[in-house]
């Protein structure tokens, strides 16, 4: 459900005049409309207001205007509808340890990338982060995903609860330390048969997905499992910490903390794992699968319905959107030769 524009009041920079006007995002882009006045701002050039309780929200642009809306109410509906990551600012800035530590973070991360470069900075810089922040990611990412592109799951309970509980079954199989803290949700999507990994633990699993393997659970299993190797290498933080880098550094020079992690759905959505992460999942899956006694060789079913779901579907444009969601994966030969190798130990 789209948002109504938001009445605001905008100031040139030039002249103290103030003009009415309506905001608008889309397309990466704030759009203000008035008399005589009908300007696109690319979001980097905006500077947002932090978010205090009370009290007029001052927007900067880059070329000194300013945009004022006396509604804080008003402004924080709108800008939570287009901008969502807010909250995680707001939280993690309520918290000042957190702060603390993402700025300790962020410091070793610009060290270790003059250093190293990227991959081995975000290493680091994982060493620094606590698990905490993971999950305030996590929950913040969640809150973005079900508002942009997700609804709430129509499985039975009973369904959910079959799932859930073959999956819990099978990890129990691993030695406890090995297994970081999950969780399972369902969700209606756009995105098809899917299923992917939030930092903190979160695993979303679609309906479609549920529907697409019907009662082969082993199969969910598997994908899970593959999952539950994302979270347990924390991929999706090490991802969002990468993709953030720069805009990251910049904000450091700036000083303008409210930037540091805005537009972290639209980061997630963007962003691919790397090969050597998908393969690692790959193991991690391939481990607690052998550990249950299910064969590994069940996750190629699995790539054979997606690729025939996937042919009968036309091309889904939003699986490009969710690069690191299990169905955007590249299922090529060495993979299936990879879970039918394991399967042949089994
Ligand atoms: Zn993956």
């Amino acid at each position: 459900m789209p948002t109504p524009p938001l009445p605001a009041t905008y100031f040139d920079g030039l002249q103290a005049r103030p003009h009415p006007v309506t905001l608008d995002i889309a397309d990466g882009a704030l759009h203000i409309h008035g008399d005589g006045i009908a300007r696109s701002v690319p979001l980097h050039g905006v500077r947002w207001p932090e978010r205090t309780r009370h009290g007029m929200r001052v927007t900067h642009l880059a070329d000194g205007g300013e945009l004022h809306c006396a509604d804080s109410a008003a402004w924080d509906r709108w800008y939570l509808y287009h901008g969502q990551s807010e909250s995680l600012v707001v939280r993690l800035q309520q918290s000042w340890r957190g702060v603390l530590a993402s700025l300790l973070a962020m410091v070793a991360l610009l060290v270790a990338v003059q250093q190293w470069g990227l991959p081995l900075a975000a290493q680091a810089s994982l060493l620094v982060l606590p698990q905490s922040v993971d999950v305030t990611l996590g929950d913040t990412t969640l809150l973005a995903v079900d508002q942009d592109m997700m609804r709430p799951s129509q499985l039975p309970r009973a369904e959910q609860a079959r799932v859930q509980a073959a999956f819990a079954q099978a990890v129990a199989h691993l030695p406890p330390a090995s297994v970081p803290d999950w969780q399972l949700v369902f969700r209606a999507s756009h995105i098809g048969p899917n299923a992917l990994a939030l930092p903190g633990g979160t695993i979303i699993m679609t309906d479609e997905m549920v529907y697409l393997v019907g009662r082969d659970t082993d199969v969910l299993t598997a994908v899970l499992a593959h999952e539950l190797g994302h979270v347990q290498h924390r991929d999706g933080v090490r991802m969002l910490v990468q993709v953030t880098l720069l805009g990251t550094v910049g904000s450091l020079v700036l000083g303008d903390f409210s930037t540091l992690l805005a537009g972290t759905t639209a980061l997630l959505g963007q962003a691919d794992y790397s090969c050597e992460a998908e393969h690692a999942a790959d193991v991690a899956a391939v481990q607690l699968l052998q550990a249950a006694r299910i064969d590994p060789a069940t996750m190629v079913t699995l790539f054979d319905k997606l690729a025939e779901a996937r042919k009968a579907k036309h091309a889904d444009t939003s699986e490009h959107w969710l690069g690191i969601a299990f169905a955007s994966h590249p299922n090529d030969a060495e993979r299936v030769r990879f879970f039918q190798q394991a399967g042949k130990g089994h």
